[in-house]
């Protein structure tokens, strides 16, 4: 069941790379039901409740980790290029939603 919701967030394209150059920096988006969540594979960090909940004490990682797993060996996703300089304001962005997220 989970694996089938994981196989559907990639082959619909809601796993998305941003690229910053000239850096090379990456950041993984995974597009959910209401919210976009922001996932770093390499520092096994996701922003979702889940992943604060579960994942942080020690339970599996959460779908969106699972789902940029899966993009990357099914080759990458979606990817979109931006400027170091709007990289900051990206996370900024980012962390102001997961705030929110995490106070619902
Ligand atoms: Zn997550």
């Amino acid at each position: 069941m989970a694996a089938e919701r994981v196989e559907d967030a990639v082959s619909s394209g809601m796993v998305k790379l941003l690229r910053f150059t000239p850096s090379g920096r990456k950041l993984w988006i995974v597009v959910g039901k209401d919210s976009e969540y922001w996932t770093d594979p390499e520092l096994g960090f996701c922003s979702c409740k889940d992943f604060y909940f579960n994942t942080l004490s020690g339970g599996d990682r959460c779908y969106h980790l699972k789902s940029v797993a899966r993009a990357q060996e099914a080759g990458g996703a979606e990817t979109f290029e931006f400027s170091d300089a709007e990289y900051v304001q990206m996370l900024q962005a980012i962390a102001s939603d997961a705030e929110l997220t995490l106070l619902r």
